[in-house]
This record gives structure tokens, C-alpha cells and sequence, in this order.
């Protein structure tokens, strides 16, 4: 009898360090500052991957090919060469789709000049292509969700309009996968089985090649027009998947930003993709671009906005702008015959499922503060505009050490949350606001509180 009571003793004691063990593998912490989270929870994903149009994806890329070059400095005009030709093949491809909405998806050719040292800092003009899908929901219809990709390509020679430039990775794949995602979303607006609260806006831009420039262009037009922008996917490379095992996860990078503990809104967008589609389908890197590399998403990210990319696996960089020739046995060129077509098709459904979920969403709060150092309780605040679909807020923590958010509690209001027993010195806090139909907005981390450094007070710290 006494044998049987220390022996369960122990099975308890042994069965309490096991579960310790199973949460984070570390050994067990003070009590109050003990890890108390739930897994987020995101509504269920609703666009099948069997409804992805690959098809017509590869149709549109091997399009754009045929136009030979699609170089920004190349012809405007010309029907059959240049980047003009592929302009004509995007505008089509989507003003079919609009047609089959009713018009409900609006396209627009957007005409500008941009100078750049890749342009020999002469004006050149240039075009963006938009599809934009207009919010349903008055409260959200002035946010805007965009997903890009690049039309214009470029040979060896950045400055060489002529030469070839078949750009089918770099980036026809991009373009591909914001045009599908029109038909996606716009088919699930017209059919009324999702209500997308805020306006999506598709884009195919150009002068990328020649120094972001069209993608530039967009981060003022949206300004110009009113838009906040609540979230930028850029699909830049997106349509190879050479190795063994493929298709493999798409890459999605974002930057840290300029918060202290690296918690930018580019991250947050990260983060809040990689809930929405799976870890097993998005490979999170946490840095602003590929190593001493640039994107469209660049200029979104610098003026403060969550902005992302998505790039393939693994780069082959013998087929990224490079004149199409053969070198010693070696084929240079950004040839179609090297996509992947089943791993395109995900990064589509990938990209279509997180504008869904997005555009779905509730504002992500602001003025995100945490108060309470050197008291046993954390304080957080936070503001928020009147939503009445709004279901209330998701206060989000993690250790300081990990890269994923968990759900700490719930609040139904903005306004101060006193967490009692909770540290701020151990964990990140951040807030999102939780729509009545299940979809969350991202996460907006919370600022730190500004405190005199030690030492350097009047009064002692
Ligand atoms: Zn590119």
C-alpha cells in the first residue's frame, strides 16, 4: 500500500517533468513566469488546390515569353516584341476573368514616367496593370491587400533593349500567380461565398529590373487613391523547384524592421501567412530579401507597411538574367521548359488562401503599448477603430527566444489589459483583433515603453 503511494508519487512527478519536457524542452521555470499559451486558431482554408488554374497560368507565362524581350526600355508599342506585347497578354488574360465577374474585378492600365541611373537618368514611360477587387464592407473598403509580380525581364545586359530576355521565372511566375489569384477570389466574391471586407488589389508592374520602379510608382498611387495598405505579397521567382523531393516549400521573407525585438509589420505579415497556409507550406526566413538581393516589396517595406516575398526554394541563377546562349555545354537563359508547374500552383493557392483570410479581417489594432516594468504585472493598451464586425482582440505572446506568436488571452475590448502574474521581462506581446466570421487581422507588436536608461535618470532606477 505505502509502495503503491510512492510509486504513483513518482509516476506524477516523473509525468509533470515529461510534459514540461514536451512544451519546450527546457527544464521547469518559476511558476508566474511559466509558458500559459494556445495554439492560434485560424479559420478553416476554403480554396482547394484542385482549383488552381495551372493551365492557364503556364498559358499566360509561355505568352509573355513569346514576346521576346520584356525589357522596361524596350517598345511599348509593338504588338508582337517588347514590353508592351506582354502588357497586351496580362490585360487580356485578366479582362477575361473581370468579364466572367460581371465587371465586378476593374482594370487598369496605370501610364507614368520614372528616371532612374537605369534608365541613363533620362524619363522613360512606363505602366503598371492593376486588377482590383473593391472591398464590400464601408469600414474596410479603404484598405487594400496587394499581391504582385514583376512583367517586365531582362538579358545579361540591364541596359540592352534588343537581346532576348524570355524572364519565365523571373518573373512571367509572379505575374502568373497575381492574375490567378484574381480569378481565385474574384469567382469567390461573385459567387457570394466570401465577403472580402477590404479591396484586393492585383498587379502585374514593371521597372523592376531597372530599380523597383513600378512597384515604387504603386506604393504612392495607393497613397494617392486613399488606400492604407494592410498587407503587400511579392511573387518574385516563384515557378521552380528543381530538387529531388519537389515541390517543397515557397520561401517568404520579410525584414526585421526597427523595433527592438525585430517585431516590424512586414514580420507580422509573415507570420500571420504562415498560420493562414501551414508551416508545411511556407518556409519563414526572417530577413528583409535574399543575401545582398532586392524586390518589389522593398518600397512598401521602407515606407513602414507589411510587405513580404516569396521566392522559390532554391535559385538557379544560370537561368535568372542571363542572355539565352550555351557556354561551354552550360544553357544560360529563364526558360519556361525549367518550371515547376505543381509547385507554382501551391505558391497560387498559397498566396489566394492569406489574401482570403486577410481581406476577410478586421483592422489590426494600433498604438500597441506595454507598461509594467518593475512590477509584477504586464500592462498592455492598445486602440482601435469601431468595427461592429469585430468580435473582440487576441492578446498574442511568445518567449523571446521563439518565432511564432501564441494566444495568451482574450480581451473583448480595446482600451488596458492588466495580465496578472505575467512578467514583461521574459516574453513579446503583440495584439490582433478577431473578426464575428472567424478571420483575424495581423498582429500589431507592441512598442516598447520608454524608460530613461539606468544611470542616466535623475531619479534612481
Ligand atoms: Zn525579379
Amino acid at each position: 500500500m505505502r509502495v503503491g503511494v510512492v510509486l504513483l508519487a513518482c509516476f506524477l512527478v516523473a509525468g509533470a517533468a515529461n510534459a514540461q519536457k514536451k512544451m519546450g524542452g527546457d527544464p521547469v521555470e518559476p511558476a508566474r513566469s511559466e509558458p500559459r499559451a494556445k495554439r492560434p486558431v485560424r479559420m478553416t482554408r476554403a480554396i482547394a488546390r484542385q482549383s488552381v488554374d495551372t493551365k492557364s497560368m503556364v498559358a499566360l507565362i509561355d505568352q509573355m515569353v513569346a514576346c521576346g524581350t520584356r525589357l522596361t526600355l524596350s517598345s511599348w508599342t509593338d504588338p508582337k516584341r517588347g514590353i508592351g506585347c506582354a502588357r497586351d497578354k496580362i490585360v487580356a488574360r485578366l479582362e477575361e476573368i473581370s468579364k466572367v465577374t460581371g465587371g465586378k474585378l476593374q482594370v487598369v492600365v496605370d501610364k507614368f514616367e520614372a528616371t532612374a541611373e537605369r534608365t541613363s537618368g533620362k524619363a522613360v514611360p512606363l505602366e503598371n496593370v492593376y486588377a482590383i477587387l473593391p472591398g464590400m464592407d464601408p469600414v474596410m473598403a479603404k484598405t487594400a491587400f496587394v499581391v504582385s509580380g514583376h512583367f517586365d525581364s531582362r538579358p545579361s545586359d540591364v541596359m540592352d533593349p534588343n537581346a532576348d530576355a524570355p524572364g519565365a521565372d523571373d518573373d512571367a511566375s509572379g505575374v502568373a500567380v497575381s492574375v490567378e489569384c484574381a480569378r481565385l477570389l474574384s469567382k469567390l466574391a461573385v459567387e457570394g461565398k466570401t465577403g472580402f471586407r477590404a479591396t484586393i488589389l492585383f498587379a502585374a508592374v514593371s521597372g523592376e529590373e531597372q530599380g523597383l520602379l513600378g512597384s515604387g510608382h504603386l506604393v504612392e498611387w495607393l497613397k494617392e487613391k486613399g488606400y492604407t495598405v494592410g498587407g503587400m505579397l511579392d511573387d518574385d521567382i516563384v515557378g521552380d523547384d528543381p530538387s529531388p523531393g519537389a515541390p517543397h516549400r515557397v520561401r517568404l521573407f520579410s525584414g526585421n524592421g526597427e523595433i527592438e525585438d525585430a517585431d516590424s509589420p512586414s514580420r507580422e505579415l509573415a507570420r500571420a501567412i504562415e498560420e493562414i497556409d501551414g508551416r508545411d507550406a511556407i518556409r519563414m526566413v526572417f530577413r528583409v530579401d535574399r543575401y545582398g538581393r532586392g524586390g518589389d516589396h522593398y518600397p512598401f517595406y521602407k515606407a513602414g507597411l507589411p510587405a513580404v516575398r516569396f521566392t522559390e526554394p532554391l535559385e538557379d541563377y544560370n537561368h535568372q538574367h542571363q542572355t539565352p546562349r550555351t557556354e561551354n555545354g552550360v544553357e544560360y537563359g529563364d526558360f519556361a521548359k525549367y518550371l515547376n508547374a505543381a509547385f507554382l500552383g501551391n505558391v497560387a493557392r498559397d498566396n489566394a488562401e492569406a489574401l482570403r483570410q486577410l481581406a476577410m479581417a478586421p483592422a489590426a489594432p494600433t498604438e500597441v503599448r506595454l507598461k509594467g516594468a518593475v512590477t509584477p504585472d504586464a500592462k498592455l493598451s492598445w486602440k482601435a477603430e469601431d468595427d461592429p464586425e469585430r468580435s473582440g482582440f487576441e492578446i498574442l505572446w511568445r518567449e523571446t527566444t521563439e518565432a511564432r506568436w501564441s494566444v495568451l488571452e482574450f480581451a473583448q475590448n480595446a482600451g488596458e489589459t492588466v495580465l496578472k502574474g505575467v512578467s514583461t521581462d521574459n516574453h513579446f506581446f503583440a495584439v490582433r483583433a478577431t473578426g464575428k466570421n472567424g478571420a483575424r487581422s495581423i498582429a500589431t507588436a507592441s512598442q516598447p515603453e520608454v524608460r530613461p536608461a539606468p544611470g542616466t535618470a535623475k531619479k534612481k532606477d
